[in-house]
């Protein structure tokens, strides 16, 4: 038995492709042989990486999306579908925090701001929901297909400060199991709705809550990396192996699931 994690023939839809992990995976499904449909609501960090990835001899192409607009979801897929034919995989990548939406020594749970709260609550789980019903439809009607969502650490047990990210994030996980039975039991056993939750990563955007200025570990990070069995903090690339295998021919049967990629943060109790 030879296993195949080819993705050739196949067209992936990834919205946040513009973003530090999913421009990652988008170079990642490219390399494997997949199409990719790098969409963003910067449409020139989009267009940016679709040019990478051509340059690297990749199929790629740049989109402006906004995931919280299901017109502009709509014409983003059917871009996608007019180009390549059909959208086999959508990876929902699009999400994120923001101050506001989270506690601090001035900021209490009291007074934490309805739109924060909402604009938290909208891009990590709505932003997934949108895309997956106008990309799922078409799913559902070919009778086949693979979504990938992006969940979080702060799923299993929420991070403090980090509410409406928290709450999200495990709506995203409870999404997943749900669309992964609603498919198949509604329209098709071949479709199939699965999710990472990346562990803890060092990006630019987190570097200053977790790393002094000499590379020591603030209060926060020798936290997480006290929870962190591997001692260490994961990549983006890092995650690029389990999103592949999500999407091959050789997880046919895995169909559900929401798999930490997380160097055991999830798996230790701490004890
Ligand atoms: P990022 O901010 O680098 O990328 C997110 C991308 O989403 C950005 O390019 C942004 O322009 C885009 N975006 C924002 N709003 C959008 C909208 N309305 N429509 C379309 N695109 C929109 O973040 P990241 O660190 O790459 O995170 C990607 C995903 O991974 C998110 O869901 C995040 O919650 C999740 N995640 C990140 C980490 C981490 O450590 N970085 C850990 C666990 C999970």
């Amino acid at each position: 038995m030879k296993l195949n994690f080819s993705l050739t023939g196949k067209t992936a839809l990834v919205t946040g492709g513009g973003g530090v992990i999913c421009s990652v995976i988008s170079h990642a499904l490219a390399s494997q042989g997949a199409n990719v449909a790098v969409c963003d609501l910067s449409e020139e960090r989009a267009t940016a990486v679709a040019e990478e990835i051509r340059s690297e001899g990749g199929r790629a192409m740049g989109i402006k999306v906004d995931v919280l607009d299901r017109t502009s979801v709509e014409a983003c897929a059917a871009a996608v579908q007019e180009a390549w034919g059909g959208i086999d995989i959508l990876i929902n990548g699009a999400g994120g925090n923001k101050p506001t939406a989270t506690t601090s020594g001035d900021r209490s749970f009291f007074d934490l701001p309805e739109d924060a709260l909402t604009w938290v609550f909208n891009l990590n789980l709505l932003g997934s929901v949108l895309p997956a019903q106008v990309v799922g439809r078409q799913m559902a009607k070919t009778g086949g297909g693979c979504i990938v969502n992006i969940s979080s650490m702060a799923a299993y047990r929420p991070l403090t400060r980090t509410l409406a990210y928290s709450a999200a994030k495990a709506g995203i996980s409870n999404f997943t199991q749900w669309l992964a039975v609603h498919m198949n039991q509604e329209y098709s056993p071949n479709i199939r709705v699965n999710a990472i939750a990346p562990g803890f990563l060092l990006t630019a955007q987190n570097q200053y809550l977790m790393q002094r200025e000499d590379g020591s570990p603030t209060e926060r990070g020798g936290k997480v990396l006290a929870h962190t069995p591997m001692n260490r903090y994961g990549t983006p690339e890092e995650l690029c192996g389990a999103i592949v295998f999500l999407c091959s021919e050789e997880a046919t049967f895995v169909n559900g699931v929401v798999l930490p990629v997380d160097g055991a943060f999830s798996a230790y109790s701490g004890v």
